[in-house]
């Protein structure tokens, strides 16, 4: 654990002993059930703590960034949190560890994934933390969930004009969204001025970030919601992805 405290540091986290033993049985339980479930395509330690854990904890980073604009300088209080399409954990569960406030919503649409999620959160003994399983384009439809968030977090769930409608209808206006990228970030983000125009997103930026250990990348594409998304959207599931805004 060492390298994911040292590479924490360099990102200006400092990890408590606490933290750190937090992380390791996240870590040990994901590869026990990697073996038998096959939840991510990460397998060793290393990469766990690099591609799962310091690369989820770059989210914070683009957070420091975004202080003092309208939204962000609320996000000290209570913040809500939704992860959609979090699959075994990330970059959701990470951020929990090191934000323990957070009340964090879950969302996966495989079910052993979210069986999964659940028995990280009793074992580790994490408060605030619901694990769902669903589908982004329904859930956001129910009242408990749409525009009930502050923060929409997401990372390798769909190329970002269909994501944008997979994600927003769970923020209330001033609330952002956190996208989790690498280079193909700009390329897609030619082409969705239409989809946020629809939906009431407004393009902050892609704030690049740098993920020790590893020599990729990365972006978090921050998008802050400023007006309502019409009710009929996201449309039915699937339809996002197969036809885009
Ligand atoms: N965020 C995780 C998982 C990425 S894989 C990580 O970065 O490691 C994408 C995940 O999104 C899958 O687990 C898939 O089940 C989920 N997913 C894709 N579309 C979804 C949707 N519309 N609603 C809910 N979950 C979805």
């Amino acid at each position: 654990m060492e390298r994911l405290r040292r590479g924490a540091q360099q990102m200006g986290i400092s990890l408590t002993e606490a933290q750190l033993d937090l992380f390791r049985r996240y870590r040990d339980l994901l590869l026990e059930w990697n073996r038998r479930f096959n939840l991510t395509a990460i397998d060793t330690p290393e990469q766990v703590e690099i591609r799962h854990f310091l690369d989820s904890l770059s989210c914070l980073v683009a957070l420091r960034q975004l202080d003092g604009y309208p939204g962000v300088a609320r996000l000290g209080a209570p913040v809500r949190a939704i992860d959609v399409g979090t699959g075994a954990g990330l970059p959701g569960l990470a951020l929990k560890i090191v934000w323990p406030g957070l009340r964090l919503t879950l969302l996966d649409a495989v079910a052993k994934k979210v069986r999964f999620l659940e028995h990280v959160v009793n074992e580790l003994g994490l408060y605030g933390v619901v694990a769902i399983h669903g589908r982004a384009e329904e859930l956001a439809h129910q009242p408990d969930h749409r525009e009930g968030y502050d923060l929409v977090l997401a990372r390798a769930v769909a190329p970002t004009g269909p994501l944008l409608e997979l994600t927003l209808p769970f923020l209330h206006p001033d609330g952002w969204l956190l996208a989790q990228k690498g280079p193909s970030v700009i390329a897609e983000l030619m082409g969705v001025d239409r989809a946020l125009a629809v939906l009431g997103g407004r393009l902050h930026r892609a704030i690049p970030v740098e993920v020790p250990y590893l020599a990729e990348d990365r972006f978090i594409v921050a998008v802050q919601k400023v007006l309502p998304t019409p009710d009929r959207f996201p449309r039915r599931p699937g339809v996002p992805v197969r036809r885009p805004l």
